[in-house]
């Protein structure tokens, strides 16, 4: 309407508007404009807040884009302060978006998003926030406890099956019936797990396999305070979990307060390495 960028062809300016979309102006338009979940809008609303923060306007349009018609979701990295609220900035998105898988009428059960934080105060702080975002959605979130099981162990048909299988771990007998037990437990019905890397990847690779087994259903990946998660201490850790999420459609988005030593080029590095894996596992 303005007077900007005559030089742009519509198709151009169509793009570009994709790419950059406007930023959020209230809470209000994540209804009107990007149609999210009512209940889930309502549930935001109860919050109480004002004004969307500059981390939330600015992210919420790029994560919710991929509600729209042809607008595909990005794989973003978020830098932005500590106190900024970028906990409702993922949050908000990655529960709309399962909210409309279960509308679709999609007949998946299992895990399809995991938030992923260096600490587990902070795993239970987002729960926290996650259970009154969800709220009458249907949408469930867990913080991931020891023992759990997340994905069903490779193989066993039955729970008799895997139960006979535990004799030959017996040389080691704490790990064994640890292991044992690990076998026993349900699989965890779950839409978002909120788990540190290590309890993750412990029940990933409950009988010491390698790769850890992956979470086939997973479609967003979050990784919150990713310049901690990219450190030497949780890297290889954050990196098989990242290869453990093998769908196709997977978003992965990056959140970090501070660009830390070298958070963008690690990312870069995880990213084209995730392009590989992909180009492998696809073939096979
Ligand atoms: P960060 O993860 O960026 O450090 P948090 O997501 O933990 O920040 O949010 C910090 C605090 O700000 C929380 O108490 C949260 O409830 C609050 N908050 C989030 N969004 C808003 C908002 N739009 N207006 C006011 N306070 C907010
Ligand atoms: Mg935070």
């Amino acid at each position: 309407k303005k007077d900007k960028a005559p030089e742009l062809s519509k198709k151009e300016q169509k793009r570009a508007r994709r790419m950059f979309p406007q930023p959020l102006v209230s809470f209000k338009e994540l209804r009107t404009r990007y149609k999210i979940s009512s209940r889930l809008a309502s549930n935001v609303a109860e919050q109480g807040f004002t004004m969307p923060t500059e981390v939330q306007l600015s992210s919420l349009p790029l994560l919710l884009g991929g509600s729209a018609k042809n607008i595909s979701e990005p794989d973003l990295l978020v830098v932005a302060p500590t106190g900024s609220g970028k906990t409702l900035s993922f949050l908000i998105p990655v529960i709309n978006k399962i909210v409309r898988h279960h509308h679709s009428g999609a007949d998946e059960h299992g895990i399809l998003s995991v938030v992923v934080v260096p600490t587990k105060e902070l795993a239970s702080q987002i729960v926290n926030e996650g259970r009154k975002l969800v709220a009458g959605t249907g949408v469930k979130i867990t913080l991931m406890k020891k023992g759990m099981r997340v994905v069903e162990s490779e193989g066993a048909t039955a729970n008799e099956e895997s139960d006979a299988s535990g004799s030959e771990d017996e040389e080691e007998e704490e790990e064994g019936s640890k292991a044992k037990s690990q076998n026993n437990s349900p699989v965890t019905k779950s839409d978002i797990l909120v788990t540190t890397p290590l309890q993750l990847v412990n029940s990933l690779s409950a009988n010491q396999t390698k790769p850890v087994a992956s979470m086939p259903l997973v479609r967003s990946l979050v990784f919150d305070e990713a310049d901690v998660l990219l450190d030497p201490l949780f890297r290889e850790q954050t990196l098989d979990i990242w290869r453990s999420c093998v769908h196709p459609d997977l978003r992965v988005s990056l959140w970090s307060a501070t660009m830390g030593s070298n958070i963008e080029e690690l990312t870069r590095s995880t990213i084209k390495e995730r392009l590989e894996n992909i180009g492998q596992t696809s073939s096979t």
